[in-house]
Order: C-alpha cells, then sequence, then structure tokens
C-alpha cells in the first residue's frame, strides 16, 4: 500500500463554484484516515481528485510521494469502493473477485492463486460458490472489498459505503472494515458525513466545512480540544452546548464569564487568554455530559429551568433553558425524572469550559 499526500489543493468547478480551499492533508502507509463534514462540505471532490476522476485547480496530489496530477485513473491504481457494493449479481463470489484479474488478462493460475489468497485473507473462502443475493450485507461489503484488494490497489477510497444499510447492518458492517483494514494494513481514506462512524472508525479524522480542513486528529483530540467553533459543534450527540458570553473580573479581580447576572469560573490554563479579551463577548462551550443538575439553591449553582427530558435507559438528556436565556442540554447517567418547569442548578468544572476567539478558533491559541 502506499502513503497519500494532497498539497495545497484548491478546486474550482467549470461552473465556478469552489469546492476545495488550500486542502493539505496526508494519509500515511497503512492509516485509516476518516474526512468527515457536512452535506456538499468537499469530502467527495477530494476523493474524486485522487481517484483521478477530476483534476484539481491547484496544487499536488501525491502516491507514496509521485505526484500524479497527470496520470490517469488506471494509472494510480487506487480503489474506489462504492456505497452499492456493485457486485455482479449473476456471478459468484469467486467469479465476482476474479473478474478484475481477468479484464487485466492475468494467467489463468495467476487469477486463480490471487483469488484464494485475497478469499482466505476476508474469510470469503466458504462463501466463494454462492451468488451476491445468498449473502448477508456484512458479507457483501467484504467480497466488494476483496474484488478491489485483488487489484493490489494502492490505496482503498470509501465513499460513504454505509449510508444504504439500516442502522443495525452499518455497527456491522463498520466493524469489517476495520478488521479488514487493520488485517491488510490497507491506507484508507473513508469519506462520511456522520460524526459518530467517523469518531468510532478513524485512527486519525479530518474534519472539513465548506471546501476548508478544520482540524486533523485522533478522536480523543477532536473532542477534547475541538480546534474551532465549527469543530466544537459538529463532533459530539447531543453537541456542545455553546453560548455568547462576556468576559468580566470577579470580586478577587479573576478572569470570569458573566452569563445574565451569574459569573462562570474559568480554569487556570484560560486566564491569560480570557484577559486579553476583557469586556469582548466570546464562544464558550460546555459539553452535555460536563453538567451536573444540584439543588437550585446550591451555592455557585447556575440557576436553570426543565423544558423537557428524553428517558434513553442507559442515560437521561435534560434539555433546559439556562440563566432565564440559554437552551442547554444536559446528560445524566441512568435514568433521572425531572418535571417539566422544574427549578434546578448547574454545576460545571472550570476545566470543562471551552473558550474561542468571534472569530472562531479556540483559546488559547
Ligand atoms: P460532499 O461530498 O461533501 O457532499 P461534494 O464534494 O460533492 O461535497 O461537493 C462540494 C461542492 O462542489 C458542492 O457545492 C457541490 O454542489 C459542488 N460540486 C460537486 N460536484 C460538482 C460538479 N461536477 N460541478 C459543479 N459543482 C460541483
Amino acid at each position: 500500500m502506499a502513503s497519500i499526500d494532497f498539497e495545497h489543493v484548491e478546486k474550482v468547478y467549470p461552473g465556478g463554484t469552489q469546492a476545495l480551499y488550500d486542502c493539505s492533508l496526508s494519509v500515511a502507509d497503512g492509516e485509516l484516515l476518516v474526512l468527515v463534514g457536512p452535506s456538499g462540505c468537499g469530502k467527495s471532490t477530494l476523493l474524486r481528485l485522487l481517484a483521478g476522476l477530476e483534476a484539481p485547480t491547484r496544487g499536488a496530489i501525491r502516491i507514496d510521494g509521485r505526484v500524479v496530477n497527470d496520470e490517469s485513473p488506471k494509472e494510480r491504481n487506487v480503489a474506489m469502493v462504492f456505497q452499492d457494493y456493485a457486485l455482479y449479481p449473476h456471478m459468484t463470489v469467486r467469479e465476482n473477485l476474479a473478474f478484475p484479474l481477468r479484464m487485466k488478462r492475468l494467467a489463468r493460475d495467476d487469477v486463480a492463486h490471487r483469488v484464494e489468497k485475497t478469499a482466505e485473507l476476508l474469510e470469503l473462502a466458504p462463501l466463494l460458490d454462492r451468488l451476491p443475493r445468498q449473502l448477508s450485507g456484512g458479507q457483501r461489503q467484504r467480497v466488494a472489498m476483496g474484488r478491489a484488494l485483488v487489484r493490489e490497489p494502492a490505496a482503498f477510497l470509501l465513499d460513504e459505503p454505509l449510508s444504504n444499510l439500516d442502522a443495525k447492518l452499518r455497527g456491522q458492517v463498520r466493524a469489517e472494515i476495520e478488521t479488514l483494514q487493520r488485517r491488510t494494513g490497507a491506507t484508507m481514506l473513508y469519506v462520511t458525513h456522520d460524526q459518530v462512524e467517523a469518531m468510532t472508525l478513524g485512527d486519525r479524522v479530518a474534519v472539513l466545512h465548506e471546501g476548508r480542513l478544520q482540524q486533523v486528529a485522533k478522536p480523543r483530540a477532536l473532542y477534547e480540544q475541538p480546534a474551532n467553533v465549527f469543530v466544537a459543534g459538529f463532533v459530539g450527540s447531543p453537541p456542545m452546548n455553546l453560548f455568547a458570553a462576556r468576559v468580566a473580573t470577579d470580586a478577587n479581580g479573576r478572569p470570569a464569564l458573566a452569563i445574565a447576572s451569574t459569573l462562570l469560573a474559568l480554569p487556570d490554563a484560560l486566564l491569560e487568554a480570557a484577559a486579553k479579551h476583557d469586556g469582548a463577548t466570546l464562544t464558550a462551550g460546555v459539553r452535555p455530559e460536563s453538567l451536573a443538575l444540584v439543588a437550585p439553591d446550591a451555592r455557585d449553582a447556575l440557576p436553570a429551568r426543565v423544558e423537557h427530558v428524553e428517558l434513553l435507559g442507559h442515560e437521561t438528556l435534560v434539555h433546559l433553558r439556562v440563566a432565564g436565556e440559554l437552551q442547554w442540554v444536559a446528560r445524566t447517567p441512568g435514568m433521572e425524572s425531572h418535571a417539566r418547569d422544574e427549578a434546578v442548578g448547574l454545576h460545571l468544572a472550570p476545566e470543562s469550559l471551552h473558550l474561542f476567539t468571534p472569530q472562531g478558533p479556540r483559546l488559547p491559541c
């Protein structure tokens, strides 16, 4: 397999739509990188540029260090795996696997050998004589991957491979893809609009928004240290509670966040950065699980009112109106019953606060 590099890649379509702006991204040999972002952010464009189905307007694309901008899709030897599997329904698994090699006019023995090797690797050997309709969704996905793998491609490109599956099957096939990637050591670029899928699958995740890369990081770093307001709001379900708050000074002269008539203490790590924005309104954020519901008269509690409760069994989502003006969601473990309109207090550890400048980047920066 091979490494992949995008260097300052831009794409403007003939109609004038700019789909990508100055994108630089590297995928290491054997890495599974997930590209995630809302519909229309440029994910498919990036894949199509790598596969050679579109040409970049600016920038270089490298496969294993070699600039491939002028190479045909065939020369690049990357395998696109599509969401509908595109298996031939009238051919057995064996014939489906052999087909791309026959097209290359490989010798019969060579074809048989490669098909067997691939079937063994993907645990498809017992299924070789079945037709696609005699397979489960997960097995079909494996055959589609196998058909790409027999060609010994430099990398796999997967464009929303699970979007046609129901929720249960999606989890199963996702696990299969992950196992497969680990077993084959394949370099994979996996595109999805689903942040949960991205977070559970990727070694690293690249977040794309309106044609610009926002952050490329391990799932945990994306969650704990989102680089900007967009990533903070996109990663996590339910999303981070984001709100405007003014930087004020508390009775001890320390910077704090003013929400209505309440002051929220800031963690030590943010004091210096916040002081530079004294009097300014910043965007602050707190994750639903960082909020604790306490008695309304508890010390230092933010006043809140329960608006709606979602009992999910293993956890409860409590929708709140905070300080009379903000809409937040708190996530508490187990089943916690709260009445609509109940007055509660909210505690949050200062360390759980995220702070962003009005332009969007995370503080301190
Ligand atoms: P995603 O895969 O994230 O949904 P796309 O890469 O398909 O996004 O599209 C990015 C932007 O480029 C969108 O605004 C889309 O309308 C535009 N676009 C995609 N393909 C073409 C095309 N062939 N011609 C013109 N505009 C296109």
